[in-house]
């Protein structure tokens, strides 16, 4: 039998006292209680549920999470872009505590309530100025893919998916199959979806076409593999995220949604990592002067709590019947109200210029790192949404050992970072938009000294 209950541990406090927004280490990382948390979780937690850093965090407050041994580490993940916001921000909690207390569930889709709609007018807010876009809320962000595909079918009657290299789009049957990555996520878990087209993206670092040439590549392929008339939609991340945070060349999105529109094919923004003022626009593919017939969103949100928007063209989104939409989670009124606060605070807080001046500062800091260590083939990314390729020195290849020693290192240092890229090729950046020049400094001495480690 496996004991349940914790062994005797520091003093525990709420996430709301204040965690002073600094790095401190009592304990090697993983420290004692993490390692013991660790080995009783794998008695009852599988393996292919991995975490990435066995650490076990006790609370957290905005760029600072606190371990069970009483450690301060660096956030600069995020739970991979949720917490952009930060963590447990004190308006985001109030909302949600509010509404805790009023009600937790109802289902929507049997007796309505107004967070819902809230979050549906903000979210048309965000893309279209208010006119003309309706929203379904689901929790995830693979079952907003999941969603957008359905509803693009719907409307134009055809099967094909059209996705792009490198992508990622999820971990449910159809999404997996639309990822790029077989492995970890597709590999044994077949059959796979059919219909789905993975055609060459944008990624100039690597091949170094002019946005209209990339378009026209990808075009190429998909008239040809999948035909644009059996095509319901394109779904693109307009910054790639698991992908290592690929930026398309100027003109490639709009050429593609130029080439959808002509086609009748529905053009689907997954921005569930790029979204939500995360690149300092609500939705990245702002930037990119394209209105998209669908949006996605998912992981920022609502500040921590499970929430995913599809947001489309209410004429696309209307040809679903009544009931063909909706699942007993979807749009939970404690989701919503956290929601409606981050909008709010985005609004209020003037969150999407603080992701600029996190990618002036952060990002000036990391061109620095360039000049010094020979790896770094490229800083790339826009607002709180940045990454470096490390390479072997002199070529464009790779260099996943190098990744994993920095990161190794870093941890051990106390700030938390994540690799990204089909080939681990990136260390990706994801602060939340409220940390302070001063964290980012520390953060930025921390890659220093784990490169200088890792390359020594
Ligand atoms: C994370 C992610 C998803 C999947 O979201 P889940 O909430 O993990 O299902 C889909 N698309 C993109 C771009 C993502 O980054």
């Amino acid at each position: 039998m496996t004991e349940v209950t914790l062994s005797p541990a520091a003093p525990s406090t709420t996430s709301e006292q204040a965690i002073a927004q600094e790095r401190r280490l009592v304990t090697e990382i993983p420290g004692p209680r993490s390692r013991e948390l660790h080995e009783r979780r794998k008695a009852v937690v599988p393996p292919g549920v991995h975490s990435v850093l066995p650490v076990y965090i006790d609370r957290a407050h905005d760029s600072i999470v606190v371990d069970v041994d009483g450690n301060h580490i660096i956030d600069v993940c995020g739970g991979i872009g949720v917490t952009t916001i930060g963590h447990t921000d004190d308006a985001v909690i109030q909302a949600a505590r509010e509404q805790l207390g009023k009600v937790t569930h109802t289902l929507f889709t049997m007796t309505p309530y107004e967070p819902y709609v809230q979050v549906a007018e903000h979210l048309a807010q965000a893309i279209a100025g208010g006119e003309g876009y309706t929203t379904l809320l689901m929790n995830s962000g693979a079952e907003a893919v999941e969603n957008g595909v359905k509803i693009a079918r719907k409307y134009t009657g055809r099967p094909g998916v059209a996705v792009l290299e490198h992508a990622y789009h999820g971990r449910t049957m159809l999404t997996s199959t639309m990822n790029f990555k077989a492995a970890p996520y597709a590999l044994g878990y077949g059959p796979r979806a059919s219909d789905v087209y993975k055609a060459p993206n944008s990624y100039p670092l690597h091949d170094g076409l002019s946005g209209a040439e990339a378009a026209k590549r990808t075009i190429n392929y998909l008239e040809k593999v999948a035909g644009a008339e059996d095509l319901a939609c394109l779904v693109v991340e307009p910054i790639q995220g698991e992908g290592g945070f690929i930026v398309p060349a100027d003109g490639y999105l709009p050429a593609l949604a130029e080439w959808c529109r002509a086609n009748g094919i529905v053009f689907i923004a997954d921005e569930v990592q790029a979204g939500m003022a995360r690149t300092g626009t609500m939705f990245s593919i702002e930037q990119f002067g394209v209105v998209p017939d669908i949006v996605l969103s998912a992981k920022g949100i609502a500040g921590g709590l499970p929430l995913a928007g599809i947001t489309g063209r209410a004429e696309i989104m209307a040809k679903s019947q009544p009931g063909g939409l909706g699942g007993t989670f979807g749009g939970n009124p404690v989701s919503c109200a956290a929601a409606v606060a981050v909008f709010e605070q985005i609004k209020q807080r003037g969150l999407l210029a603080e992701a600029k001046r996190i990618e002036a500062t952060f990002g000036a800091g990391l061109r620095e790192l360039q000049e010094k260590y020979n790896v770094i083939a490229e800083v790339r990314g826009k607002g709180a949404m940045l990454a470096i390729e490390i390479v072997k020195p002199g070529t464009l290849e790779p260099a996943p050992e190098i990744v994993g020693r920095v990161i190794d290192e870093a941890a051990k240092r106390g700030v938390l970072l994540l690799s990204s890229g089909a080939y681990n090729q990136a260390i990706r950046f994801l602060p939340s938009l409220k940390m302070s020049d001063a964290l980012i400094e520390d953060v930025l001495s921390v890659l220093d000294e784990s490169f200088a480690e890792a390359l020594g």
